[in-house]
């Protein structure tokens, strides 16, 4: 199932492929989806709040569906302790968190927030509660958590694709 389609000021309804768009605060980094979404994790984790300044919210979608349509911005850093040697993309310009990658999966994910509205996605639930911050409460949101992360591949696609 697609998502509902999300144009861009410019992009034509006649370009089937894109199913949504998204990018960075300044724009050096703009991106477009042309397939299916995850529902979005909430990410508690150390690493992920302090990439993004608080807990990740992220989408993932097939490698092959993420199109890159400006990348001049685009930076990788190797998050320093992730269990899955994880990369983060982020846009050199403006310091907006978008993406995550670790080598052996399927999937990248994308910061739920640089997605362009409306998005159609719902969240799914909370990651690595166990490291979250203590300066907020967990929303009492009858959401599943988890102490860790999904662990392997399988974990992830057995979340809804939107
Ligand atoms: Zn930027
Ligand atoms: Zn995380």
């Amino acid at each position: 199932m697609k998502a509902r389609v999300v144009l861009e000021k410019g992009q034509r309804l006649d370009d089937p492929g894109t199913v949504a768009t998204g990018r960075c605060l300044c724009g050096a980094v703009r991106y477009e989806v042309r397939g299916p979404m995850r529902d979005v994790l909430i990410c508690h984790c150390v690493e992920c709040r302090r990439s993004g300044g608080h807990v990740g919210a992220y989408t993932a979608v097939d490698r092959g569906d993420l199109a890159l349509v400006e990348q001049r911005g685009l930076r990788w850093f190797d998050s320093p302790d992730s269990d899955l040697d994880a990369r983060r993309g982020f846009c050199a310009e403006c310091g907006s968190s978008l993406f995550w990658d670790s080598p052996g999966r399927a999937t990248i994910s994308i910061a739920a927030g640089t997605l362009d509205g409306p998005t159609g996605l719902r969240t799914a639930g909370h990651w690595y509660i166990s490291q979250a911050g203590d300066y907020y409460r967990l929303a009492d949101d009858g959401l599943p958590r988890r102490s860790r992360g999904g662990g392997n591949e399988s974990d992830v696609t057995s979340l809804e694709m939107r």
